[in-house]
This record gives C-alpha cells, structure tokens and sequence, in this order.
C-alpha cells in the first residue's frame, strides 16, 4: 500500500467535516483537516447560530408588548446593535474556538488555507504546499446565491453580510420565499427596521405545507412584515438615501438597503475537482452514493456541497456515517426519510413529514387533522396571533405521513414529534398518548375530527 501524509484528508471544518474528522481521528487515523476561513462553517460562523442569536434579539420588542398585557410596564426600551453584534462575534468566536480545541483533542491536524485537488490523492495548501492522503473528504458546504442578469444586481447583500452590517437600516427590501428570507425579515422587522419581503411565487415557503405557507404569511404581516407576491426585480438604481427597486410589475419600492435570499449552491469553485476526475450532478453539486462516496474510489463528499438535506444535522450524520464505514468497519449509511426542519421565522415553523399535497400525491386517500387557535398567553394580552397545528394522516394505515406547527416553540415539539413519525405512529396511537395541560403541544394530541376546509373560512 501507498505511503500517504495523511490517512484522510478533510477539505473544509464546517458541521459536517469536523464530525467526519473527529471521529476518524478518534479511531487512531492520520486526519488533516484544511479551513480556508474559521473552523465552524457556515451553521457555527455565518450561519444558524449567529441567525438564532438575531432571532432572539429581535423578539423582545414583541415580548415587550406582551409583557404589557400582563401588567408590566417600562420606561421605553432601546436596542444598541453594536452592541449586539459585540456579543454575538465573541459568541461566535468562542463557539470557533471550541471546535479548534474538539479537533484538537481527537488528534486531527488543522490547516488553515485554501485547498485544490491535484490529483485523487494529492492535495495543494494555497502557500503551504501539498499533501498526500489516502482517503479525501470533501465537506465545503454551500454559498449564498444571488442572480446577476439586471442593472444595479451588484448592489444586492446577502446573508453574509447581514451578519455585519455596520448599522441597522431603517427599511430593507428582503427578496426571496425560503428559510434565509423568511427568517430574516422577521429579524430585521423585530428590530424595528420597516421591512419588505418580495417573493416570485403565489406564496412563501415553497415545499412546505400549504396551510402552513397561508398561516406563516398571515401572522408575519399582523407582526408588520409587508409581505408582496408575485413580483420580481427588473433593476435597482441607487438613490441618495438607499436604493430602488423596479419590479416587474412597474412598481418601484425605495429601502436603504437590498437582501436577496434566492438559495445556496454547492461550493465547488477550485477545489480542483475535475484534475482528481470527481463527478459532478446536473445541479452542479458533488455527486456521491449513499455512503458520500463520490465516483472516485477514494474520495467522498457530505453535507451542503452534496445538495441532499442541506441542514447541519444531516451533515452531521453524513459525516459520522462516512468515518463508521470507512474507519470502524462498520458500513454506515443515513436514512435521508423523515428529517424534521424548524423555520426560524415568528412565529416559528415546525415541520416533520409530508405536506398534505405530497401526501395526496404519493399516498392517494388522507386524513387531515387541523387546529387554528389562539394560545392560553395570547387570549389573556388580548392579542391576535394564532398558532397552526397540522397532521397528515394515511386513510387506509392510518400512519401518520407529516405533522406541522406554527407557534412559540414550534422548532421544540416538532423535534420529539419527529421520533415518533420516524418510529412510524399511527393516529391511533399518537392519540393513546395523553396531554400535558396547559401545553400549546397538548393540542397535537387531542384532535379527533378530520378538517373539512369550510372550517378555516377565507383565511386558510
Ligand atoms: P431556499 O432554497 O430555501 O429559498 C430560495 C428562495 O429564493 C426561494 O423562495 C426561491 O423561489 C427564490 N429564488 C430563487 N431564485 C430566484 C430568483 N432568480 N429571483 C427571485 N427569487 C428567487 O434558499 P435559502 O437561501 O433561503 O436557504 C438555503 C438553504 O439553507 C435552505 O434551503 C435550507 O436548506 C438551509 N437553511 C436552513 C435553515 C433552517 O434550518 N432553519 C435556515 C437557513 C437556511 P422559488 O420558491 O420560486 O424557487
């Protein structure tokens, strides 16, 4: 056999990389991990944490409100961003620093540079030379996407530079329907910033379950959102104060500044694939089995720069799959079925399963269960919100294909109805289960009528 530098080589420390690199070093392999930026990737540095951080900075503006109807009052409350950003970069950084000390521990070496294949087991150090490995690990994760075919695209930021912006603008313009837009108008709304999303499509969060889509844009726009379908950029022009937006439709919104969260592609740009012959699918995202095995016989990929799930446990769980297999001899795949996601958008979405529309379509016949309320804190305060639970049931099984939620801690249940939807329950078990009183989740378990849709009226 070959003498390598390194048994495995891992190209990038994001969620998925340093799982993978951990464990094999664990198992008493070499392991050489390059990071052209900060170990964490995009969930730890630019990504998920920073984005929940923000999530609950903005929400005491709501929470105030709240606390009002429950006989506290305050003097006005400010917010100081700088403040704020302070905070979370030396959360951040010692969140980074962690992940160092993690690799560390286990024994892998870190790199920090930019690296490029050479060949299938040769990898370049952008000024550091190269290295030899005997397995390679691609785990670069995914960049944010932004089109580029109209005048002023280049005044466009992304989330990348959300995380930093010197100071908070008075409005933004958000474009996009997905996770990042939705979670970020929310952010910037709670924080005072008169915000706009704008979407293509007839309703945001595409792929999740239409009630559920309806609900989330109706809550968001009680929160003070301004939410505009069916529009899309013609241009931007810079103004004195911020930017124009031209629409299609010949509208023109002016804000101080202009988001796109138009999706994420796999990041591939020179990392040398093809002089190491590694395949790429028709997205542009790195082609592997399910074992993250790509075309080459040594070498494999996980997590974002796969386009599979691009969430971080499922990274996770890539790259834990892939050191089981490849370095404790035990042949590991992840079972892609069932993985829950939460939207952190507020009210948050929880989402497990099948949509009642995907459902229909790969299992014929279902049974809807549907609950539009106001929760116990919201009736005492007088408010408006309403809180959305939503189960998909199989007619003729009765399994249960999906369970949906909007609502304070929406992201929490969804988690524990995730084990049981992976264990495969049915309704007729999912209703032995008795209630914890006064939950918002207790309601989950306590609807016995199917939903005819006459019941939510216009609204739904
Ligand atoms: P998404 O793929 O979720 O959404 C992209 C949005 O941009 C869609 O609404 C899409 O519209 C729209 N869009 C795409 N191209 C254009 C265009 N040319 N003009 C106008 N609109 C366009 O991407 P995100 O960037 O929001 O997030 C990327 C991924 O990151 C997510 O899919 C998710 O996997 C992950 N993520 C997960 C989070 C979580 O778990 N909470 C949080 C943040 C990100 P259309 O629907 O019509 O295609």
């Amino acid at each position: 056999m070959a003498n390598y530098d390194y048994d495995l080589f891992v190209i990038g420390a994001g969620s998925g990389g340093v799982r993978a690199a951990r464990l094999a070093a664990m198992s008493g392999a070499k392991v050489g991990v390059a990071e052209e930026h900060r170990v964490g990737g995009t969930c730890v540095i630019r990504g998920c944490v920073p984005k929940k951080f923000m999530v609950y900075a903005s929400e005491f503006a709501h929470n105030a409100e709240i606390a009002q109807g429950y006989g506290w009052s305050a003097s006005q409350a400010t917010f100081d961003w700088k403040t704020f950003l302070d905070a979370k970069d030396r959360e951040i950084a010692r969140l980074s620093g962690i992940y160092v000390t993690n690799l560390s521990n286990a024994g892998a070496e870190i790199v920090h540079a930019k690296a490029r294949l050479k060949d299938a087991h040769t990898v370049e150090l952008e000024g550091k030379g190269s290295v030899t490995a005997g397995k390679i690990l691609i785990a670069t994760g995914g960049r944010p996407w932004k089109p580029t075919d109209f005048a002023g695209a280049e005044h466009i930021i992304t989330s990348e530079e959300a995380f930093h912006l010197a100071e908070l603008p008075k409005s933004i313009m958000i474009a996009g329907g997905g996770y990042i837009a939705v979670e970020f108008a929310g952010i910037f709304n709670g924080l005072g910033v008169d915000t706009t999303l704008v979407y293509r499509g007839a309703n945001i969060l595409r792929g999740f379950d239409d009630n559920i889509r309806a609900h989330v844009t109706e809550e968001m726009t009680k929160r003070g959102v301004k939410i505009v379908l069916g529009s899309e950029h013609a241009s931007i022009e810079k103004t004195a104060t911020g930017y124009r937006s031209n629409m299609s439709s010949g509208s023109a919104i002016e804000t101080d500044l202009v988001m796109f969260a138009t999706g994420r592609k796999p990041y591939t740009d020179g990392l040398g694939l093809q002089a190491a012959g590694v395949k790429l699918n028709e997205a542009g995202a790195v082609a592997v089995d399910k074992f993250s095995k790509t075309n080459v016989d040594n070498i494999w990929a996980v997590g974002d720069v796969t386009d599979r799930i691009n969430l971080t446990p499922v990274a996770i769980r890539e790259g834990a799959a892939f050191a089981q297999t490849e370095f404790y001899d035990t042949p590991t795949s992840f079972d892609h079925d069932m993985v829950a996601s939460a939207v952190f958008s507020q009210p948050p979405v929880g989402s497990v399963g099948l949509s009642e529309a995907d459902a229909r379509h790969q299992h014929g016949k279902v049974d809807i269960y549907l609950s539009r309320f106001r929760p116990m804190k919201t009736t005492f305060y007088g408010g408006e919100e309403r809180c959305m639970i939503k189960l998909v049931v199989e007619a003729a099984s009765q399994k249960v294909l999906g369970c949906h939620v909007v609502g304070p801690d929406a992201p929490e249940i969804i988690q524990m109805a995730a084990i049981a939807l992976k264990m495969g329950v049915t309704k007729p078990q999912w209703d032995s289960t008795c209630a914890v009183h006064p939950t918002l989740a207790e309601e989950l378990v306590t609807m016995r009528e199917k939903y005819a849709p006459q019941e939510l009226g216009a609204t739904a």
